[in-house]
């Protein structure tokens, strides 16, 4: 095998592209990865990591500030914003540092520069031959057997409503403020806006959250979402649902920008010092030579097969690229998946209804499987137990007692469908979920295993009981 070429070439460095040349250098190929920014990607540089850590200094501020009902007295209490900034700064830095080190570890042999892939030529048959353009402008050819496009995603933006990173911004640049803002419009109540309403009104900004959907975080549980909701309006937090942001009727003013927003037939002016959009994502497919393959894309995103193989077999996708759960964990698990295939193992399918999903506000919200809606239009007749966290004492002495757990099954067969979490820690109590759903464990199941007193994890003992009606402390 000559230099440049490879068992496995890496389009794309970020969670689902590092840990798949790591698994694929496990199995014995000869690996390289082709990064044209930072290894770690959106994840460790401008998602889960930065976000979390940023997350974490509003947490901290929050509970400061409630330590006197703890009998902790603390006479003042400041933001240190730009310190917040330098500690997330570290923590990415660290993790960046790592998986450099893994790349080393397992030889496998990393390409600075923006990947093109191109097509059949005499440098190689089948079309996946990638060019490298290094930032100097030089350019050199890899030469893979198969080739996994990990490319990710980038924010979506509202046609109308241009990015400037002053005014309007995405969750990229808000990452990157270097004084906290007065007050904010969040538009969109999804995951990535209802993380950063919760963190910015833990650091006393004001903000107020526009939602073109009938609820916040509309993919989950309409009891979870109605719970946050009440839970974010006590925080006075403005939530409006059913309203759709008019982007043409935005106005910079000295201090300020107001925007229009059109809800039930009717139009409300908003108000803020910077707005932050958060839409969604839009896959990374231009400019990679899709145009040189045969690989399909529909409504933006690569299509695959059950194990991430394109139109071409030997050309793999995963990760944010390919749309459904755009998560780091799933994004990780796919490029798995795709080199155990590509290497001939026998790797089962990702179930989707096993992956855990999180919001890591304040409180933080957790699910895996069907909510109790989507079990219903499936035609299931379901039985739900709900356990409130006030009935913890653990919670009770960890100070956090808002939300609950939601356990759904089967009422005929007592399958466990899904669990929906809403409540301090959920992020890692949803483990136990995921695990039950993986070993198609029954709430009796779930009720049945010992849960150590006191602890939060008791919840899903008695959230499972109380699908048959026993919870013992409700
Ligand atoms: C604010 C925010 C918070 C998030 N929080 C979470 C969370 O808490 N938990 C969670 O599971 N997920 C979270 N996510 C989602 C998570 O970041 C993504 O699902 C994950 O990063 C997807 O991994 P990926 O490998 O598919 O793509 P990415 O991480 O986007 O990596 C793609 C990489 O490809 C590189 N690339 C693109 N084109 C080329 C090219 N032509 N040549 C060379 N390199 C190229 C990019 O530079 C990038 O490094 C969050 C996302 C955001 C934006």
């Amino acid at each position: 095998m000559g230099e440049n070429e490879f068992d496995l070439v890496v389009l794309g460095g970020g969670t689902g592209g590092y840990v798949a040349a790591i698994r694929a250098s496990q199995l014995g190929m000869k690996v390289a990865v082709v990064e044209k920014d930072k290894l770690g990607g959106t994840c460790l540089h401008r998602g889960c990591i930065p976000c979390k850590a940023l997350l974490r200094s509003a947490e901290i501020h929050h509970t400061v500030r409630e330590s006197a009902e703890f009998g902790v007295d603390v006479s003042t209490i400041s933001i240190n914003f730009l310190q917040m900034q330098e500690r997330k700064q570290k923590i990415v830095d660290q993790l960046h540092k790592g998986v450099q080190y893994l790349m080393k570890k397992g030889d496998i042999k990393v390409f600075h520069g923006e990947g093109r892939i191109m097509g059949a030529s005499i440098f190689s048959p089948q079309t996946g031959a990638v060019s490298v353009t290094r930032d100097d402008g030089e350019s050199e050819i890899v030469v893979p057997k198969n080739l996994l496009i990990a490319t990710g995603s980038r924010p979506r933006t509202l046609a109308g409503l241009e990015v400037d990173g002053v005014d309007v911004l995405t969750s990229d640049e808000a990452l990157q403020l270097q004084s906290l803002p007065k007050s904010m419009i969040v538009v969109g109540g999804g995951v990535i806006g209802i993380e950063w309403a919760s963190l910015l009104n833990d650091l006393g900004v004001d903000v107020q959250i526009v939602e073109f959907a009938d609820r916040i975080l509309p993919l989950e549980d309409v009891d979870i979402s109605k719970e946050m909701t009440k839970l974010l309006k006590k925080r006075k937090i403005q939530v409006h649902t059913g309203a759709k942001v008019l982007p043409e009727t935005i106005v910079k003013n000295d201090e300020t920008v107001s925007i229009q927003a059109e809800k039930d037939g009717s139009v409300m002016t908003l108000e803020a010092e910077k707005i932050l959009v958060s839409v969604g994502r839009v896959a990374n497919v231009e400019n990679i030579g899709l145009d040189n393959t045969e690989v399909r894309v529909e409504q933006n995103v690569i299509q695959i097969n059950d194990y991430y193989q394109t139109a071409e077999s030997h050309i793999y996708a995963i990760g944010d690229v390919i749309g459904g759960l755009q998560l780091a964990h799933v994004a990780s698990h796919e490029g798995i998946l795709a080199v155990e295939h590509m290497a001939g193992l026998a790797p089962r399918p990702m179930d989707t209804t096993n992956v855990p999903k999180v919001t890591y506000s304040r409180p933080e919200i957790a699910s895996v499987g069907w909510t109790e809606q989507e079990a219903k239009e499936k035609g299931i007749s379901v039985k739900t137990g709900i356990f409130p966290f006030q009935a913890i004492g653990k919670a009770l002495i960890y100070g956090e007692s808002d939300g609950f757990v939601k356990i759904v099954a089967d009422e005929k067969t007592d399958d466990l469908l899904g669990v929906h979490m809403i409540g301090p820690h959920v992020s890692d109590l949803i483990a136990e979920g995921a695990l039950a759903k993986v070993l198609d464990a029954t709430p009796w199941e779930i009720a049945h295993t010992i849960h150590p007193h006191p602890s939060l994890a008791e919840i899903m003992g008695e959230a499972a009981l109380a699908v048959d009606g026993l919870a013992i402390h409700a």
